[in-house]
């Protein structure tokens, strides 16, 4: 249980700070990095468990307040499940998230397997410095274009299993529901009184 009703959401990523908002409990106060004018940690590790532990701990060294973080991507089949924890770091090389859904949708041209999943993994560091962390991996195909222009990063070339869209035709409300933020989410909420 957090003692003071505040919580880092550690994260400079304005879609990924909206979406960790709207699941976290309203009576929550929701302090930005960027409002503390602390800068992004380095995400050395090779995982997403990794950097979202290092990011956790990152911003409690710095605030020694709770803090909730996320190490989220994109992994491809065909691509050997690139960009993975590149997926951030493609897009700024590439120039923009656009330029980097067209590299993945022209890799993928001669390829038969648009299997794709959504990563993310969410760490949650009390006051006391006590780490919990869940991860979730969200089935879904790459689309054969990029469609709708709703949310952020990948969106628009994902569509989750069982759905006819990709994430960038559906409403941003629905997509909090179902993606893989969601379901880590849901499995941190398991641990007994982490709020
Ligand atoms: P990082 O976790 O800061 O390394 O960034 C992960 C990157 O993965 C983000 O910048 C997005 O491009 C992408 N990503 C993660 N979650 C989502 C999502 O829900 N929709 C679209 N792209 C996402």
């Amino acid at each position: 249980m957090l003692k003071k009703n505040k919580l880092v959401v550690g994260t400079h990523n304005k879609g990924k700070f909206r979406e960790l908002c709207y699941l976290l409990p309203k009576n929550l106060k929701k302090i930005s990095p960027l409002d503390l004018k602390i800068k992004a940690p380095k995400e050395t590790s090779k995982t997403f468990k990794g950097n979202s532990i290092l990011k956790a701990k990152y911003f409690f060294k710095r605030t020694r307040l709770a803090c909730i973080s996320d190490d989220s991507g994109l992994e491809v089949v065909a691509l050997k499940n690139k960009p993975g924890i590149y997926s951030a770091r493609w897009a700024k090389k590439l120039g923009s998230f656009n330029f980097a859904m067209k590299r993945i949708l022209n890799l993928l041209k001669t390829k038969k397997n648009r299997n794709a999943y959504f990563v993310c993994s969410l760490t949650l560091i009390n006051e006391k410095g006590k780490i919990l962390n869940s991860t979730y991996r969200l089935q879904g195909k790459i689309s054969h274009k990029i469609l709708g222009k709703n949310g952020f990063g990948y969106d628009s070339i994902f569509i989750p299993k069982g759905y006819k869209k990709t994430f960038g035709q559906t409403t941003k409300k629905k997509k909090m529901r179902m993606d893989h933020r969601f379901y880590a989410f849901k499995k941190l909420r398991k641990y007994p009184n982490i709020f």
